[in-house]
């Protein structure tokens, strides 16, 4: 079953003029029967199961972007000098998409992930992909997977969009060949056993990102850069790590894949901001406006360890918590780190506006609370 796929040599430019893909649909015949597929999402995890297809689309500098397609998920062939193999020039993104009571299937702004890809594409001398492609390719691959979204409370179906050099060529420079997928996992209930509160582990002899390089960017760099630092964390019994800034080492910039907020007791939202070594969240800029709409101050600025040491003492912070589209709001419970810092303890509950906040973003996200800022994207009724 497929349709012509036909060659698109547009430019990335956004134009009203650009025309629609028309994927090739491919389907898999290997397909999960839905007995067998009901079982894994009966208990999903994370990122350990993947739906039966995938999104496929084709960048060269020459043709630009072409050859859309829908296919059976599975391995993708690459020449083993594919640059990304060698020089990590890779960008990806990450949403979900949610069941509502009704069946329907939603996505939470998507056209924030699709501008984000195209920021980090930039930084990655990778090609812009028009954000209505983005979100076609989305549509495409629910229109065949959409019974991949789980429907229990807390659940969705996360889809991981990403681009990669693929030209196979061991000189430094931009590939000129690169291909954009979509892949879809879903997701459990992030906290199964009710929202726990977290212990972070400072990092301080490693940073995931400085001035001027790629920390605003999601790519797959940065990532590996923070796992052994994430794995001192473990190591330390905490779950996360937080990075401060390169340049002084004084202030927090975030977690590993997180983004960090500090609640004050004079009705203030504090989170560190957007410096060029953050990554811009998307569940932080939601919160920020929840937050806004409750009356909130939200303050964007520097937060110093010992801002927070000395908060947490004097009962000026009163919450903290990390944001992520994974699990969406993370109390923080207390910071460790080297020479014996402790800041809050393991054992403080889950503060009440973090937990508000939570409440508020996951009802939208599900249908159960309005959704005033039109922030969902309908993709199947
Ligand atoms: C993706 C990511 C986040 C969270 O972004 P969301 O859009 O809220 O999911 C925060 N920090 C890093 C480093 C990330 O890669």
């Amino acid at each position: 079953m497929s349709s012509s796929s036909i060659e698109l040599g547009s430019r990335p430019d956004g134009d009203a003029s650009l025309k629609p893909l028309e994927f090739a649909v491919t389907l898999n015949d290997k397909a999960r029967d839905p007995k067998d597929r009901e079982a894994i999402l009966a208990n999903p995890g994370f990122g350990v199961y993947f739906t039966d297809h995938m999104v496929d689309i084709c960048w060269s500098e020459w043709g630009g972007w072409h050859r859309p397609r829908v296919q059976p998920y599975g391995p993708i062939a690459l020449d083993p000098a594919a640059s990304v193999l060698h020089y990590s020039q890779e960008i990806f993104e990450g949403l979900k998409v949610y069941r509502h009571a009704d069946g329907s299937l939603w996505a939470f702004r998507p056209d924030m992930n699709a501008k984000r890809l195209n920021r980090s594409a930039r930084r990655l001398a990778l090609p812009e992909l028009p954000e209505e492609y983005f979100l076609q390719a989305l549509r495409e691959l629910i229109k065949v997977d959409g019974g991949w979204v789980p429907s229990a409370p807390e659940t969705s179906l996360y889809v991981r969009p990403f681009m990669f050099a693929k030209e196979a060529f061991l000189g430094v420079r931009p590939a000129k060949k690169v291909g954009f997928y979509v892949i879809a996992s879903p997701a459990g209930a992030y906290f199964s056993k009710g929202v726990a509160p977290v212990s972070i582990w400072l990092s301080t002899d490693y940073s995931r990102a400085g001035r001027g390089g790629t920390g605003a960017a999601k790519t797959g760099g940065n990532y590996a850069a923070s796992l052994l630092p994430q794995s001192e964390a473990y190591e330390h019994g905490c779950s996360q790590v937080l990075f401060l800034d390169a340049e002084t080492g004084t202030h927090v910039d975030e977690l590993g894949g997180m983004n960090i907020f500090f609640v004050h007791k004079d009705n203030k939202l504090v989170t560190p901001r957007l410096s060029g070594t953050i990554l811009d969240g998307i569940t932080r800029n939601s919160i920020m406006t929840l937050a806004r709409d409750r009356g909130l101050e939200v303050v964007e600025r520097d937060v110093t360890i010992e801002e927070w040491r000395d908060g947490v003492a004097s009962g000026q912070i009163t919450e903290v918590f990390a944001c992520g589209t994974a699990a969406v709001i993370t109390p923080i419970a207390e910071l460790k780190g080297a020479n014996g810092l402790q800041i809050g303890s393991a054992d403080a509950p889950a503060g009440e506006l973090t937990m508000a906040l939570r409440d508020e973003l996951t009802g939208i996200q599900y249908g159960r609370v309005p959704d005033r800022h039109d922030w969902l994207i309908k993709l199947e009724d």
